[in-house]
């Protein structure tokens, strides 16, 4: 790999990385367009060769004590600790997030392999009984084998550590790949740190490429589990190859998320909390509030102060100014985010701020009197774009939070915890929050969604057994047992 940026502690690793035999990938900041790396790509024959290797080594690793996995993950989170600045100027530049975006992803990240580190101290299965009385009848959690990880480039850092920590921790190998604009936080970060750390030669396999390479990896006969992260139409075909091969697969999609606020809420904090849910990182968040559902007697206080809140929002390069929104990451997607606001006010939604960028910055918009046919409503739109639908009753809130195919995240503002508990208990996904907005995440708790936002699968906390181990029935008798067969 050759970096182009100056880096420090990560060079030596970057060197030493045996590169993929594809074609180069140029890697750009997307707030100046400046280059910041090229590395050679990896290719389908990579990708068999790492899994291999991977297979290879997970056995080894299975056995290995559960005290020393728990030791050299421990080390990873103190070494990702003394040298996140230089993560973080690299998360900054490739993915184009402001400071306090990218701190939080850095918090969490180390939070993930604390998390995992305590994985291998707790038990893994249970005696069960038997109606034969003589025999040890026993279920344990096993390792998967090979865990393939595919992710986004929004949040590299603790999206891929949700699945490679764990993974490790329950014993097993990983290969993971990165989106390709973010191969540095997303990829080469979780070599350095690991190998740092002491993790056995060839436990975790580093592929870079786009499509063609994660095809490569759900199809590989080394890859026994497949986690993916990513928008639900890649997420489909992922989901239908895995299928087809009758491997399992989990599958963390796109959101368009209901952000309730009713006539009784503290509307000071949920314009701010909805602000914040819609705007930061420029929207490109899979947890986002996608869909603005407010009283009418309140509506139109809420839409000035999103309007307030949105016009003193100030735009630039995250990496060296100090700003609060970046760049939308690449030309494809601001295309997309621009085509649903246009389309939704040609469509009859009012447009009350923004609606322009100035190259890939774009302001961040309003969009009031939206109706649930425009694609502001519809889609998920992943930019800096809050879309406004106004409702008379509780059991319309309701409808208009459940019309939608995603099922990822929700909110309820309201000053009455009861009635706000009362409606969020019925928004069909896998997140809800009474008085706080749907960008919440812990490294405890099962994350996902429901309907298209995923396939039931869930990260962290107990459900990191569910994703990362199976069960295995174990029997043993002290007499064998002859069976008076034929009878
Ligand atoms: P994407 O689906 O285009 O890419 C995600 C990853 O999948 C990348 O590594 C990409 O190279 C790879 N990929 C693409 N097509 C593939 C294929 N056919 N086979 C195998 N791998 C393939 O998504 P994106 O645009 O990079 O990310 C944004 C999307 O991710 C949004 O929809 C967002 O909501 C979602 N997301 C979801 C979560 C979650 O936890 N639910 C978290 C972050 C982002």
């Amino acid at each position: 790999m050759a970096a182009i940026a100056s880096t420090t502690w990560l060079d030596p690793f970057l060197e030493e990385w045996r590169p993929g035999t594809g074609a180069p990938i140029e890697g750009h900041e997307p707030a100046t367009g400046r280059p910041l790396l090229k590395i050679p790509g990896s290719t389908p024959d990579d990708v068999a060769r790492a899994a291999a290797a991977a297979a290879a080594a997970q056995p080894a690793w299975a056995e290995t004590s559960y005290a020393e996995r728990a030791r050299i993950l421990r080390r990873a989170a103190e070494i990702y600790e003394a040298h996140r600045p230089e993560f973080g100027s690299w998360t900054q530049r490739e993915t184009g997030a402001v400071h306090g975006k990218m701190h939080h992803e850095q918090n969490f990240t180390v939070q993930e392999v604390l998390a995992a580190a305590s994985m291998p101290y707790q038990p893994y299965g249970q005696l069960v009984p038997s109606v034969q009385a003589e025999r040890l009848s026993m279920v344990r959690r096993i390792p998967v084998g090979v865990v393939g990880a595919i992710t986004p480039w929004n949040s590299p850092s603790v999206l891929g550590m949700r699945v490679v920590a764990p993974a490790l921790a329950l014993g097993n190998a990983v290969v993971l790949k990165p989106d390709p604009q973010t191969p540095v936080c997303g990829g080469a970060m979780f070599a350095a740190v690991f190998a740092e750390a002491g993790l056995p030669e060839g436990l975790l396999q580093i592929v870079v490429g786009g499509a063609d390479v994660g095809e490569a990896i759900v199809t590989d006969p080394n890859v026994h589990v497949v986690s993916f992260t990513g928008s639900t139409a890649a997420g489909r075909r992922v989901g239908t190859l895995a299928g087809g091969l009758l491997k399992k697969v989990s599958l963390e999609l796109g959101g368009n998320n209901a952000f309730v606020v009713l006539d009784d809420a503290d509307l000071d904090a949920a314009a701010s909390a909805g602000a914040y849910a819609s705007f930061q990182f420029q929207g490109q968040v899979c947890f986002a509030a996608g869909r603005h559902i407010v009283h009418r007697s309140v509506a139109g206080a809420y839409v000035d102060a999103l309007v307030e809140k949105a016009a003193r929002l100030r735009l630039g390069d995250p990496y060296r100014e100090e700003v609060d929104l970046g760049p939308i990451v690449n030309e494809k997607q601001l295309a997309r985010v621009d085509g649903i606001v246009q389309r939704s006010i040609e469509g009859g939604a009012r447009l009350a701020v923004g609606g322009t960028h100035d190259g890939l910055f774009y302001r961040p918009t309003v969009l009031a009197d939206v109706t649930t046919d425009l694609p502001a409503w519809t889609d998920e739109i992943f930019g800096p774009v809050a879309p406004v639908v106004v409702f008379d009753t509780d059991e319309e809130a309701l409808a208009l939070a459940n019309d939608s195919e995603y099922g990822l995240a929700g909110a309820v503002y309201s000053r009455s915890t009861s009635r706000g508990l009362a409606l969020a208990q019925r928004i069909r996904s896998g997140m809800v929050h009474v008085n706080d907005q749907t960008v919440n995440d812990e490294a405890v708790i099962p994350f996902g969604g429901m309907g298209i936002s995923g396939n039931g699968s869930r990260f962290g906390g107990a459900a990191n057994w569910d994703e990362f181990t199976q069960w295995q029935w174990v029997t043993v008798r002290d007499v064998p047992k002859s069976y008076p067969y034929p009878y």
